[in-house]
């Protein structure tokens, strides 16, 4: 199913952060943390009344050498592009401004459902001013405070009831979506020619029914259905955000969003950069399968060890990825690309693997006889039972005397366990401990 999507819009210092940051909530994960997902975050999950979301901060994305207007046109049109929803969000302390006289018939004329917030209206006094606003042509201004968390429960209810209905899945369940990531210049639009090109057959071209992302669907020779999910710099609209490295996490965050499989691409002739561990991270965090890529292979002049010695750079930089298979390709010299459909569809069996109770308890019992559970202040860990509640990631609860009692540590060693017991390669795999009442 995919989720519905929100875009805040609204010129700098309305309050869009902070508005953000109170709707996600403290939804921070130590992977997203390690990899500096969460500095300045644009892009997160959200939930209103157990309706789940996306939202997006469009004025994370700064072009700082375009003047004002010119980026809030750009915020406005990312939002339309990709959202489902708009929060438009002024400030009753400034009144209207031109800026947002500006910003205001463009998020109309898209069609696109609007809400107006008016931020900064911290008391009763400062809510009766909301009435100028509206002359922006956007219906209803709704007064919230982001600072003292008022107003906003109005705002996200008349936000949901603009959600789409149709929450259909756009491809039938055995249809393999993956997308490739990585930096721009790592070889990412190559490697989708080289992949397609040679010799599979385009089923078609479908365009996104919300959003106006172009997926490419194929057919292997043995009758395998792919979707390739575009991210940023493969469909290039000649836009000037486009270029910027926010824009570009974002779309990759996108597309991770709609993939089974994600494609991290490395470009063996720069080596790993920061910004690869970013997106990556954001990948595992999210659950996705994940395959590493290392491309421009070619490029790189080889001696006995070099590709040893590369793998072992790779997974020293990514250990929280030790489940995903490593390749080495070039788009260029088609060297091993023939391997990737293969690749993808394992990845894409594995992250939906259904392991039975019976023989996941022994396999726990087993690892609790070679290793015993672990101790913490005279009290003993106690695992009761294990079961598998979900696939795509593949979840595990494990109920326990005591969760607390699960060590990281100790969770770690479970997951090796099961890691080597069933083919889990190139998904993350979870296991919640729940206490047994
Ligand atoms: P952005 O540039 O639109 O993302 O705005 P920020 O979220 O960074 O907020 C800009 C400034 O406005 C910060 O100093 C916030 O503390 C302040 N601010 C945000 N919301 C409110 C509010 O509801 N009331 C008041 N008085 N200040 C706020
Ligand atoms: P993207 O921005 O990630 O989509 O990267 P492109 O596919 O546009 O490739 C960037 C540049 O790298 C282009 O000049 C490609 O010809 C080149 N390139 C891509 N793959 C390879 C490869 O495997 N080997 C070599 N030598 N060059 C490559």
């Amino acid at each position: 199913m995919t989720k519905p999507t929100v875009a805040i819009v609204g010129r700098p210092n309305v309050g869009k952060s902070t508005i953000f940051n109170r709707i996600v909530g403290e939804r921070i994960s130590i992977v997203e943390d390690v990899s500096g997902v969460t500095r300045d975050r644009i892009y997160a999950d959200a939930e209103w009344l157990g309706k789940e979301f996306s939202l997006i901060d469009t004025g994370g994305i700064t072009m700082e050498d375009e003047p004002l207007n010119v980026q809030i046109r750009n915020q406005a049109q990312i939002a339309i592009e990709e959202a489902d929803v708009i929060i438009m969000l002024t400030s009753v302390r400034e009144g209207v401004t031109n800026a947002d006289e500006q910003v205001a018939p463009i998020l109309f004329k898209s069609g696109k459902p609007i809400i107006l917030a008016v931020n900064k209206a911290d008391n009763p006094e400062l809510r009766t001013e909301i009435y100028e606003f509206y002359s922006l042509g956007l219906g209803n201004p709704y007064p919230i405070s982001g600072s003292h968390g008022l107003g906003l429960g109005d705002v996200l209810d008349a936000v949901i009831k603009e959600f789409p209905d149709s929450t259909e899945e756009e491809y039938d369940e055995s249809t393999i979506k993956f997308s490739l990531i990585g930096r721009p210049n790592v070889g990412k639009s190559s490697l989708v020619n080289a992949i397609i090109g040679e010799e599979r057959v385009i089923v078609s071209d479908i365009a996104g029914t919300t959003r106006e992302a172009v997926d490419t669907r194929f057919e292997t020779q043995d009758g395998r259905d792919f979707v390739m999910i575009d991210t940023a710099g493969m469909r290039k609209k000649g836009k000037v955000y486009e270029n910027t490295e926010k824009y570009s996490v974002l779309r990759a965050m996108r597309a991770i969003e709609r993939s089974d499989v994600v494609l991290c691409v490395i470009n063996a002739e720069e080596g790993i950069r920061e910004q690869d561990k970013r997106v990556f991270g954001y990948a595992h965090e999210a659950g996705k399968g994940i395959i590493l890529v290392v491309n421009k292979w070619d490029t790189v002049e080889k001696e006995t060890n070099t590709m040893k010695e590369f793998e072992m750079d790779v997974r020293d930089e990514f250990q929280y990825l030790a489940y995903a298979p490593i390749l080495f390709v070039s788009a260029i010299s088609k060297k091993r690309l023939h391997l990737l459909p293969d690749r993808i569809s394992e990845v894409f069996m594995n992250r939906n693997l259904r392991i039975q109770s019976s023989i996941l308890n022994d396999v726990v019992m087993d690892a609790v006889a070679t290793n015993p559970t672990p101790t913490d202040k005279g009290r003993r860990l106690k695992i009761y039972y294990t079961t598998q509640v979900a696939v795509s990631p593949p979840t595990f609860i494990i109920f326990v005397n005591d969760p607390e009692l699960l060590h990281f540590s100790y969770a770690r060693y479970l997951e090796n366990k099961f890691r080597a017991t069933f083919n889990f390669e190139g998904t993350p795999i979870r296991i919640i401990p729940r206490r047994r009442k």
